[in-house]
């Protein structure tokens, strides 16, 4: 059979199984929130033009408006200065090829739950890399926290110094773009830096060394506690906004459901 025959086929049969990991985009979804002095991301806003109604008397659609980076959304490398330079760093511009990738899982949950500002150390990556080999170059590494579950205020966990949810150190973020060249970096939350990255020494250190490299980021994932921690794939194709930071997404992930070594032959 032809590799995509190959495909088909486990996808058919359910070898392979497919899983959302994206948010339902609605009006009430979170948005990141900045200092009142700086320009905020809208919410997304939907408006009714007809509903099988004298508007539109036999058919249904809406206007939808919303900012780039609201939902489950795809960070270009454009999207922070230091990556303002790089080559083909806007979503209308991003290499094909790098919207089908291999992902690793860092399970987060346990220090997460813990500990709102949880961040995620080299140290842990490297004890991770123990139990489930080297993270391949050019994948996703996805740091999973169960955040995906909160709703809401829970879910921005604002407090009056800004948010509070958890992220990768500065050290463990250059650490994965410069020792093991991943493709991007995932979380469950608003940002892929911590709530209180902006503290950082660099401030917000993923978005400095992920997009400086022409890396990307994914945030508000959801679902990741369905992901093997290696062996998925995820298809991440942002949409062609002309020279856009970034976009909402869906974010599908190829899972294998059973080890094909171990099946008798036929
Ligand atoms: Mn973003």
């Amino acid at each position: 059979m032809s590799p995509l025959a190959t495909l088909l086929s486990a996808i058919a049969t359910g070898t392979i199984r497919i899983v959302d990991l994206t948010h339902t985009l609605d009006e009430d979804f979170p948005t990141i929130v900045l200092p009142p002095e700086m320009a905020q991301s809208a919410p997304m806003r939907i408006e009714r033009l007809s509903h099988y109604d004298a508007a539109g008397p036999a058919w249904y659609w809406n206007n939808i408006s919303i900012g780039e980076h609201t939902g489950t959304h795809l960070d270009a490398p454009a999207h922070w200065f230091t990556g303002r330079d790089r080559p083909r760093g806007t979503v209308d511009t991003l290499p094909t090829e790098d919207m089908i990738a291999p992902a690793c899982v860092i399970d987060c949950t346990q220090a997460a739950a813990r500990e709102d500002d949880h961040l995620l150390t080299r140290t842990a990556l490297e004890a991770w890399e123990a139990h489930h080999g080297r993270i391949p170059e050019r994948s996703w590494v996805l740091m999973r926290t169960d955040w995906g579950r909160r709703r809401g205020a829970a879910f921005a966990n604002l407090r009056t110094d800004g948010a509070h949810t958890p992220g990768p150190n500065a050290d463990a973020i250059r650490w994965l773009v410069e020792a093991r060249g991943i493709l991007g970096f995932g979380t469950e939350t608003i940002g892929t830096d911590a709530g209180q990255a902006g503290h950082f020494d660099p401030p917000y250190p993923a978005h400095h060394y992920l997009h400086g490299a022409g890396r990307y980021g994914l945030q508000c994932l959801t679902n990741l506690h369905e992901l093997p921690p290696t062996g998925s794939v995820l298809l991440t194709a942002p949409l062609k906004i002309r020279a856009g930071s970034g976009s909402p997404l869906r974010v599908l992930a190829l899972i294998p459901t059973r080890d094909d070594s171990q099946r008798k032959p036929t």
